[in-house]
């Protein structure tokens, strides 16, 4: 094992520990509720309240940002 290969192991270990870490805020995100599924005032049906409009009839949202 050569000092190059020595780098790209510590690269790997890093980007994975980095992907671990985003992975896990957002659970931690999702059990808080802070992205807690939303529900469509139209259709019932779940979508996302960073976007004003239901991604499944295309209602505006009360919550909207506009
Ligand atoms: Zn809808």
């Amino acid at each position: 094992m050569d000092a190059n290969t020595l780098v790209r192991d510590g690269l790997e270990v890093l980007i994975v520990v980095a992907i671990g870490g985003i992975l896990w805020s957002s659970v931690k995100k999702l059990r808080r509720g802070e992205i807690s599924a939303y529900t469509c005032a139209a259709c019932g049906r779940p979508t996302s309240r960073a976007y004003p409009r239901c991604k499944h009839c295309d209602a505006v949202q009360p919550h909207g940002r506009a």
